[in-house]
């Protein structure tokens, strides 16, 4: 969805706020910064969540992918600046996307029995673990409740910590994956979003990433591999 060249600067100064600071600018500020008025500023805001650029909730950016602006269960911390990360794919994702950041702490619980992981990411390659990503949401579901999808793409001690977590909830199985492939998935999802002009990746239309980082199936628009 093509957006308006005011809410792409707003989308930008938004963005560049988050990278630089770990906290969204608020409206006034991003009004001061654009010249323009507050009222335009919601309104660019409400364009950009249809365009699927932010998730606002009372509407406050909550969302702006993979930066968030409260718990999702990741801390990431990098030299200078401590971030929400969105989700598994989203912490992952930070230390890929700003570039003052190349190496960061993520820090999470597991769901089903609250161990504390902790790794270093870094934009250079996987890091260690043998703790796995489950992803509740298939990507063409991921919108337009993306905030749902979020906070269910989470890491697990253990696939038997999912199957504790998926019986006690009562969910349905989504997508189990190793933390290399979380990584691969994370390392270029964003490129390009803290410059602008951005044309956003839409999950429902990105089989071929998808399969480039090593996915398959049903859940990511791919067949099985066999
Ligand atoms: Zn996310
Ligand atoms: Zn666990």
């Amino acid at each position: 969805m093509l957006i308006s060249a005011f809410a792409e600067r707003a989308r930008h100064a938004l963005y560049t706020g988050l990278a630089e600071t770990g906290t969204a600018p608020s409206v006034d500020s991003l009004a001061l910064a654009l010249g323009a008025t507050t009222g335009e500023v919601a309104s660019a805001m409400a364009e950009l969540a249809d365009a699927h650029h932010v998730v606002l909730e009372a509407g406050e950016v909550v969302l702006a992918h993979p930066f968030a602006t409260r718990s999702f269960r990741f801390s990431v911390m990098g030299p200078d600046t401590l971030w929400w990360g969105g989700c598994a794919w989203d912490a992952f994702a930070i230390p890929n996307l700003v570039p003052q950041a190349p190496s960061v702490l993520v820090a999470t619980t597991c769901p089903a029995c609250e161990t504390a992981h902790a790794w270093t990411v870094t934009n250079q390659g996987p890091p260690a673990g043998g703790q796995v990503a489950h992803f509740l949401v298939p990507a063409d579901r991921i919108w337009p409740d993306a905030a749902h999808a979020c906070a269910n793409q989470q890491i697990y001690c253990s696939e038997a910590c999912v199957r504790h977590w998926l019986t006690r909830t009562g969910n349905p199985r989504g997508y189990v994956m190793t933390l290399e492939t979380l990584w691969r998935l994370a390392e270029h999802w964003y490129d390009g979003r803290l410059d602008t002009p951005y044309q956003r990746r839409e999950p429902a239309l990105a089989a071929d990433y998808f399969r480039s980082v090593g996915l398959s199936g049903p859940f990511w628009g791919l067949p099985e591999r066999t």
